[in-house]
């Protein structure tokens, strides 16, 4: 047993999570994914003996998705990693102050959105909402480069963070990883959480711009987190606007990997290439339509000819 970490002792075995796992679809090295690190857990093996494939992991929440027995796999694998990583740095819990909030909405974006004022400004001005008025900017980015080398705050060094949000009416994300989290800790009567892809197509004049010859790219961790709630909503926008997703036959999202945080990974870490080539293979589309800004390149430049849009451009510029 590791101290502190638990869950994997559930795990029966059964394979479920392997098939939409990137790593083993790029490697076939069963050790390497989620189930291969639970039975090696279950037999004993020490941290530094499963650490290639807890780094290789790009916390893409398939396997998750996937559980026959509903194992939390992507916090085991954060906790596996913040062993390995004994990541102690200091938060910057003082950076960001408790003032109240005038806003009933709030955008929390991440740092490739925050870098793409043109999507930013458009999505800010279609949702209707601010961004954060204050310094909260700084612990969010703070927090989203930290979580995935395992640093995971405890819900007390976050109290002002959270109580901010939580007097709030909604707040919509751009990190899948930051929404699990937070979604873990507030409660939904209070708050509605929601993905930055999936409050947009709530809105009609996008879902209404979705085309049968689509290819609808979903940031696979937002939907792969959050998958009782997300799949249905999806599939409902799927079967309404005729768009192609990048679902599995499991409806998991394939990651592109457009994500992965240079900071961690090493030489098993699944190519985004590979990723790629698995979501076009046998789909016919004439234009891409993605929710997460850093797949607007990588797409770009692995098709070639067609053009690649942020969800957010489909409102057409009139729609502000
Ligand atoms: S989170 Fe993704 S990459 Fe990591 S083990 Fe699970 S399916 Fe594989
Ligand atoms: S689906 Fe769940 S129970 Fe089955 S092998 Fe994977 S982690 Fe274990």
């Amino acid at each position: 047993m590791l101290p502190g970490i638990n869950g994997y002792e559930k795990c029966n075995g059964c394979g479920l999570c392997t098939l939409p796992c990137p790593i083993w679809r790029q490697s076939y090295d069963s050790l390497l994914t989620f189930a291969g690190r639970a039975r090696a857990l279950q037999g004993g093996a020490k941290i530094e003996e499963i650490r290639n494939s807890v780094d290789a992991c790009i916390l893409c929440g398939s396997c998750e998705a996937a559980c026959s027995m509903g194992i939390r796999t992507v916090d085991i694998t954060l906790k596996l990693r913040a062993a390995i990583n004994k990541n102690n740095e200091e938060m910057p819990i003082q950076r960001y102050n408790d003032q109240a909030l005038t806003e009933t909405t709030i955008l929390l974006p991440n740092a490739a959105l925050l870098a793409d004022k043109k999507t930013l400004k458009l999505t800010t001005g279609l949702l209707n909402i601010p961004l954060a008025k204050d310094n909260s900017q700084d612990i969010l980015l703070f927090l989203l480069k930290k979580f995935e080398v395992g640093f995971i705050p405890e819900a007390e060094m976050l109290e002002g963070f959270l109580r901010r949000l939580i007097r709030l009416r909604q707040v919509v994300i751009a990190d899948g990883l930051f929404k699990r989290y937070i979604r873990a800790l507030i409660p939904e009567l209070h708050t509605e959480i929601l993905g930055l892809g999936e409050a947009l197509l709530r809105l009609p004049a996008i879902k209404n711009a979705l085309k049968p010859t689509d290819l609808y790219i979903i940031e696979a961790r937002s939907y792969n987190m959050d998958f009782k709630r997300c799949m249905p909503f999806y599939t409902e926008i799927s079967s309404q606007t005729g768009c192609r997703m990048n679902l599995d036959l499991q409806r998991i999202a394939i990651p592109t990997g457009g994500c992965i945080n240079t900071e961690t990974g090493n030489e098993f870490t699944p190519k985004s290439t590979g990723q790629i080539r698995w979501i076009l293979e046998g789909r016919s589309f004439d234009r891409i339509v993605v929710e997460s800004v850093e797949d607007i390149g990588l797409l770009k430049n692995a098709v070639v000819g067609v053009p690649v849009v942020h969800v957010a451009e489909l409102a057409g510029e009139n729609a502000l």
